[in-house]
């Protein structure tokens, strides 16, 4: 059996299993079996991975820092944004990836915008501040802060509010709560100036509702799940695979 799983804490609400296993049925990859792994400790994470004699495994909020840490090597993107969201065991070593980012920025070519805003300074953030050279970035609190050394970087409390086209929430505010990620005087008047919102939460968040009361066109989260999905299932399979095909298969079971 070729297990596959996603780590995280929460990972009950998580619809990766039904995404991978939709597509290993479509190859017939009958001894290919996905499912969750809810982590309490993301210390434990490389111990679990091989106790369960995992292939590869997706890794959710809030473990991705330290799959970064643990993994016995990092290629590609994650080496810069230090959070891998993807670990895959090649020749007996367990290898980490994010395809969290590639991901997001396909899932919003459509948009014609200049100026953005990310909210949130986590391994999301991070990701996307690589593809979003110029965004300016609004968190919380402080300490995550220092990691986006490249960019204009603000707290809830001296954050100075001017015009972006797009506001992206990179928060885990709304994922399995009511809240906003940024108190809402200041969503508002962000809203009033923007052209577009994208939440990285696949269902609809307190975030996103309040942007569409500003009118603004709003994307979920569901097509940068779906394309970091089939950037993550090339990896799983060790065949070539039409990435269409398989963004068709994932979006057709979320
Ligand atoms: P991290 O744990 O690395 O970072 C969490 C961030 O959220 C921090 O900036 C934290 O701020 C902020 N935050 C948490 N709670 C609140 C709150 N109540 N109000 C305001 N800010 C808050 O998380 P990740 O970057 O790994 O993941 C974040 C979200 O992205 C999750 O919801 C996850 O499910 C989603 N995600 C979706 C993907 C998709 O494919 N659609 C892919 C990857 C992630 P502070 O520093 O102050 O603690």
């Amino acid at each position: 059996m070729n297990l596959f799983t996603i780590f995280g804490n929460p990972v009950a609400h998580s619809k990766s299993p039904r995404m991978y296993n939709a597509c290993f049925k479509k190859y017939h990859l009958n001894n290919y079996c996905y499912t969750r792994t809810l982590l309490e400790n993301g210390e434990d994470i490389i111990k679990v991975f091989k106790k369960l004699k995992i292939k590869g495994a997706s890794v959710t909020v809030p473990h991705k820092e330290w799959a970064y840490k643990l993994a016995d090597e990092v290629r590609g993107i994650a080496k810069e944004i230090k959070a891998v969201n993807c670990l895959v065991l090649e020749d007996d070593k367990i290898v980490g990836y994010n395809t969290d980012a590639p991901g997001f920025v396909e899932s919003i070519k459509e948009f014609n915008y200049k100026s953005v805003l990310i909210i949130g300074a986590g391994g999301t953030a991070k990701a996307l501040s690589l593809m979003f050279k110029n965004a300016d970035i609004l968190n919380r609190s402080e300490n995550r802060l220092k990691d986006f050394k490249n960019h204009k970087t603000y707290t809830w409390d001296n954050f100075e509010i001017k015009k972006y086209d797009l506001i992206i929430n990179t928060t885990s505010a709304g994922l399995s709560d009511d809240n906003l990620p940024a108190p809402r005087e200041i969503l508002e008047i962000l809203f009033k100036k923007a052209k577009y919102a994208a939440d990285v939460i696949y269902h609809t968040t307190p975030f996103q509702k309040l942007a569409k009361e500003y009118n603004l066109i709003v994307k979920d989260g569901s097509d940068m799940l779906v394309y970091q999905g089939v950037l993550q299932f090339e990896k799983f399979v060790d065949f070539k695979i039409d990435r269409d095909e398989i963004a068709k298969i994932m979006k057709s079971v979320l």
